[in-house]
Parts: C-alpha cells; sequence; structure tokens
C-alpha cells in the first residue's frame, strides 16, 4: 500500500508518523514544498523573540527521523491530483501514484488588495522564509507597522514589541481579535498593547503603501551599512490609513487571515468548500483521499455546521484520526 502525503507541515509530519505505527510494511511519501526540515510556524514567533533558533522549529529534532520511519521526503509543489488515475503531479513534473492520499497543504496567507503590497519591505509572517526577512528589518528602533491584530497577529505582535521595536498596529474591526473576544477582553488586549507603547488603530483600514521620500528609515540605515540594501526600500514606507493618518514604516507586516492551500486541488473531482470537504473520518467525498489541517473543512459539533478550524492542536488531532 503506497501513502502519498501532500504537506510536511504539523498535520503531515502526524499523519505520516501515525500511518508508519499501524502499518509497518506499507510505503510512505511525504511531500514539502517549502525547502525546509518539516518545522512547526506557531514556534515563529519565540525565533522572532530570540528563545530559540531556527532548528527550535523544527518538528522533529533527529536528522535522521523521518529515514527511521522510512518515511520518503520528496520536495515538490502538488499541483493537480487526478482522482479517477490515483496520481499526483507535482510542479517538477514528478507523477506519484498512490493507493491512499492525505491532503495537508495547510493555508496561505491571505494578500489584501491594497496598492503597494509588491513593494520591498511588506512581508506576511506565515513561513521560515518570512521571518528571516523580518529579522532583518525589525531592529530594535525600526518602525514596523502590522496589518491585522486576530488571533495570529497578537501572537506576531508580542514578538515584534519583544524586539524593541516601534510598533503600530491596524485593525479593521472595532476591537483587538475582533472574531475571538468581546469587547471586554478586545479592550484588555488594547490596554495591555498601549502599556507596551504599541500604537493600535481600531475600526481602521490600511488604504494604500507607497514609498517614503524621507526619512531614511532606521533599518534602511543599518541594511544598507551591512549590505542588504536588496530587500529593503531606500527611503522607508509610507502607510495612509482610512481615518486619514499616515504612518512611516522602515516594514509592513500583512497578518490579515489565511485560506486552505487548496488551489491545485481544482478539476480535481474532490469536493472543496472553503476548505477540503471531509466526513467524520477525514475522507473526502473520493474513497481513500482523505484531509486534515488548515486545509480541511470537518464537522464541527458545536455549531453543527462543516468547519475550517486553522489551528494546530486541529491539525495534530485531524492528522492522527485521517
Ligand atoms: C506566526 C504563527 C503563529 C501561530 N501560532 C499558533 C498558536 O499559537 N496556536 C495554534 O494553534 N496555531 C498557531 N498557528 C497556526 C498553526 O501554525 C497552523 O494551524 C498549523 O501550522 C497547521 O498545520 P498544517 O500541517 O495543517 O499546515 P502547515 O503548517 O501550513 O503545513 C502545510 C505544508 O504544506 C505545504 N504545501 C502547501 N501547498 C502545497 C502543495 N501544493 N504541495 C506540497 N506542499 C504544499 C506548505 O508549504 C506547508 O509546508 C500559528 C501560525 C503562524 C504563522
Amino acid at each position: 500500500m503506497h501513502h502519498v502525503i501532500l504537506g510536511a507541515g504539523p498535520a503531515g509530519v502526524i499523519a505520516a508518523e501515525t500511518i508508519r505505527k499501524h502499518a509497518p510494511a506499507d510505503t510512505i511519501t511525504l511531500v514539502g514544498d517549502e525547502g525546509e526540515p518539516p518545522y512547526s510556524r506557531m514556534a515563529i514567533p519565540y525565533l522572532l523573540i530570540g528563545n530559540i533558533k531556527e532548528t527550535g522549529t523544527y518538528l522533529r529534532k533527529s536528522l535522521t527521523h523521518y529515514a527511521d520511519l522510512r518515511i520518503d521526503q520528496v520536495p515538490g509543489q502538488a499541483t493537480s491530483v487526478d482522482a479517477a488515475a490515483r496520481t499526483v503531479t507535482l510542479d517538477n513534473g514528478t507523477q506519484l501514484s498512490f493507493d491512499k492520499l492525505l491532503i495537508a497543504t495547510g493555508s496561505h496567507p491571505v494578500r489584501p488588495p491594497i496598492p503597494g503590497m509588491n513593494l520591498p519591505g511588506v512581508h506576511p509572517c506565515w513561513t521560515l522564509e518570512d521571518a528571516r526577512a523580518i529579522m532583518a528589518l525589525a531592529q530594535p528602533g525600526a518602525r514596523v507597522l502590522q496589518m491585522g491584530a486576530g488571533f495570529i497577529g497578537c501572537i506576531i505582535m508580542e514578538a515584534l514589541a519583544a524586539r524593541g521595536v516601534e510598533l503600530s498596529v491596524v485593525e479593521m474591526g472595532d476591537r483587538m481579535v475582533p472574531r475571538m473576544m468581546g469587547p471586554t477582553a478586545g479592550g484588555m488586549i488594547r490596554d495591555w498593547c498601549e502599556k507596551k507603547g504599541v500604537k493600535v488603530f481600531t475600526g481602521t483600514k490600511v488604504e494604500a503603501i507607497e514609498l517614503a521620500s524621507e526619512p531614511e528609515g532606521v533599518v534602511g540605515k543599518i541594511a544598507s551599512a551591512i549590505g542588504l540594501g536588496s530587500t529593503e526600500p531606500a527611503k522607508g514606507l509610507r502607510v495612509k490609513l482610512s481615518g486619514g493618518q499616515t504612518v512611516e514604516a522602515d516594514l509592513v507586516i500583512s497578518a490579515t487571515g489565511v485560506r486552505p492551500a487548496i488551489g491545485f486541488l481544482k478539476d480535481s473531482g474532490i469536493t472543496c468548500l472553503l476548505g477540503v470537504l471531509t466526513d467524520e473520518h477525514l475522507q473526502t467525498n473520493v474513497p481513500g483521499i482523505y484531509a486534515a489541517g488548515d486545509c480541511a473543512e470537518a464537522f464541527d459539533k458545536v455549531s453543527g455546521k462543516t468547519i475550517v478550524s486553522a489551528i494546530q492542536p486541529n491539525a495534530a488531532e485531524q492528522a492522527r484520526v485521517a
């Protein structure tokens, strides 16, 4: 039996380990597209604070962990799935046949349609690669503007505050963490931020990001001094807010939500709503094809609906069940 797993994040890794426990003789292929050892995105804030090194984000610390479990790691990005032929095609042209398939491709950060999102110095905070770019720019004293104060946005913001940057947070909801917190709790988070010197703009949208003509940002000076000029706008950024304010920044972080990374399943015959639709066994409409983690849409007993619950404990549990 050949199990192919798409996505080498927590869901993919835990599923591979669980299959190995139950099926010692089966073949397991774990496909990952990031060019990093499998790691945990939720460890990125600890990396930003400096509590851990990159290796501390790795899901498994032994270099031979996957080889020891006979989990074949294949680099590449799945570009299509043919459910009838039971094959997956990767971006490098490789075609993999499977008996059972797990889709564990997680989510992508949403890129809001705001002018200036492509400028250097504007980053999401989703991957280790993003974290490296942010650490280069978020030096003490740098002016950082974060778009979005949701659950993950606030975790990133706490790490940035610890880096000693001059931080502004812009949230279009009427309070911080608006989808999880009521007005009282949202207000408590705001108070905490303001005591730390963070400027909070709620009920406010970023309307545009532009290159500022002057003054050159602190980070611009540091970056040019250490030869990092190519990732840094020469003279900082100017961020225009819906309230009419303008904030100067050396770095803009976009933390405006995530969506399941399932575009490659278009025309696959696998039913997708917001995420890949699954039953209570995490199986899709196609027998033998499963989904788990941020990309899966599964039944939620509390609401009585199918939902995407993009948090790591959910990814881990769904992977075990799948
Ligand atoms: C900064 C930050 C802090 C967070 N903090 C918390 C927290 O405190 N608590 C919490 O519960 N959650 C937190 N999260 C969310 C948590 O990281 C996710 O819920 C978790 O990573 C989901 O695991 P996953 O395996 O489903 O997806 P992912 O971790 O996203 O892994 C999916 C993998 O699949 C790869 N992939 C995507 N498409 C393809 C393709 N077509 N082919 C091959 N590979 C593909 C991706 O590149 C990725 O490597 C945080 C996230 C971030 C970014």
